[in-house]
């Protein structure tokens, strides 16, 4: 007897929430605009919820939302010019 099961809980593995959630250039939105990577395919899109703009593009495995969110800002730039 005595034999105990430890009871304490695994580890709770803290995913650290990066930011993911952009101004919108377009509508000005504060926060509006969402971004999702995908690694499997290596490509990551944005959209605004308050207007229909949207952005893809492809990334490697170092790409984070804020290197999207720059790029598509870089994008629009060009557009512009
Ligand atoms: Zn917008």
């Amino acid at each position: 007897m005595g034999k105990r099961k430890s009871s304490k809980p695994p580890p709770k593995k803290q995913a650290q929430k990066l930011d993911t959630m952009f101004n919108c250039p377009f509508c000005n939105s504060s926060k509006s605009v969402s971004c999702n990577i995908d690694h499997d395919k290596e490509m990551a899109n944005m959209h605004c919820s308050q207007c229909p703009m949207k952005f893809e593009c492809r990334i490697t495995h170092l790409t984070e939302p804020i290197d999207v969110y720059h790029n598509w800002l870089d994008k629009c730039e060009e557009a512009n010019a």
